[in-house]
C-alpha cells in the first residue's frame, strides 16, 4: 500500500474507533442527556460486583460467629503457591473423649493469590468461598496477610462433613 493510502487506512480506523465516544461526547454535550458512565470510585457506595467475581478468599460465619473448618488443611495442600497456612491444635472432644484436632488461624496470604481457586474446589465442607471485596491497594504488604477466621470464632458444633 502506498505511503499516502497508510495515512488514508490510519485514519479511517481513527475515526472508526471514535465514533461511539464522540457520539457521547458531542451528542450527550449538547443535549444535556443522562451520561450512562460513572467513574470509580465516585459510584464506590453502589458497585456491585457480579456474582462469580474473584475478589478474595473469605471464610463462611454464621450468625453465632461460628465457622464449618476442622483445619484439615486440603486447602492448604492443594494451593500450588502457599497462599494458605492452617495453624491447628489438638483437644479432648468431650461427646466422644478422643483427642480431636481444631483451628487456630486460618492464614491467607492475599499477595501471593492468584484467585485459581483450588483451595476452594479442594475443601470438603464448603468452608470457604469467594468473596468479593476488591479494594485491596494499601501500602502495607503486611495487609494482605489475613486471618480467615475471625477473632472468637468457633466451629460449628456437631458439624458433620457431608463430603466425609
Ligand atoms: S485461590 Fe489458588 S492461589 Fe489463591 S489461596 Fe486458593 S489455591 Fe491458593
Ligand atoms: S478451609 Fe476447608 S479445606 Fe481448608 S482446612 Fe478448613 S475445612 Fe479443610
Amino acid at each position: 500500500m502506498s505511503y499516502f493510502g497508510d495515512i488514508a487506512s490510519a485514519t479511517k480506523t481513527l475515526i472508526s474507533g471514535m465514533k461511539i465516544t464522540g457520539r457521547y461526547f458531542f451528542v450527550n454535550f449538547f443535549t444535556r442527556k443522562e451520561i450512562i458512565t460513572v467513574e470509580y470510585p465516585d459510584n464506590i457506595d453502589t458497585l456491585k460486583m457480579f456474582d462469580r467475581f474473584r475478589g478474595e478468599i473469605v471464610m463462611y460465619h454464621d450468625e453465632n460467629n461460628q465457622h464449618r473448618c476442622d483445619a484439615c488443611t486440603m486447602c492448604e495442600i492443594a494451593c500450588p503457591n502457599g497462599s494458605i497456612e492452617i495453624i491447628w491444635d489438638k483437644a479432648i472432644n468431650e461427646e466422644t473423649g478422643k483427642p480431636k484436632k481444631f483451628l487456630e488461624e486460618h492464614i491467607y496470604h492475599l499477595e501471593m493469590c492468584t484467585m485459581c481457586g483450588l483451595c476452594i474446589e479442594a475443601c470438603p465442607a464448603d468452608a470457604i468461598m469467594w468473596g468479593q471485596n476488591f479494594h485491596h491497594a494499601t501500602q502495607d504488604r503486611s495487609h494482605l496477610t489475613k486471618s480467615l477466621n475471625q477473632p472468637g470464632s468457633s466451629f460449628i458444633p456437631g458439624y458433620k462433613n457431608p463430603k466425609k
